[in-house]
């Protein structure tokens, strides 16, 4: 089941593209065709995402940016899929699964 991303998700999801990599341009390019087709399960925040406009790519995950909140709780992790383009945003430990706000997350190196 997809469904548009809510405003919080985009604004993390800009937030978290804000990067000097060199995905990012292609990556920060797919923001606006980007529908969320993906909810874990366990209740939390993390969600998957598809750019309707290519083909889907299948289930391997890469590393691409990892974030904090500024309060330190919250670590999360945004995954590339098998082609470069943004599958996943994943919510580490140890926190209740809330997604923080674009504002209180800082990259990490
Ligand atoms: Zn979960």
């Amino acid at each position: 089941m997809e469904r548009p991303l809510t405003d919080h998700e985009m604004e993390v999801l800009r937030r978290l593209t804000a990067v000097d990599k060199p995905e990012a341009p292609d990556v920060r390019a797919s923001l606006n065709y980007l529908v969320v087709d993906d909810e874990c399960d366990c209740g939390c925040d993390s969600f998957g995402v598809r750019d309707p406009r290519f083909p889907e790519q299948d289930h391997h995950l890469q590393s691409w940016v990892d974030a904090r909140s500024v309060d330190g709780v919250t670590t999360l992790g945004l995954l590339l899929g098998s082609d470069g383009r943004l599958k996943y945003l994943d919510i580490y430990t140890p926190n209740q699964g809330h997604l923080p706000t674009a504002e209180d997350l800082e990259i990490l190196p």
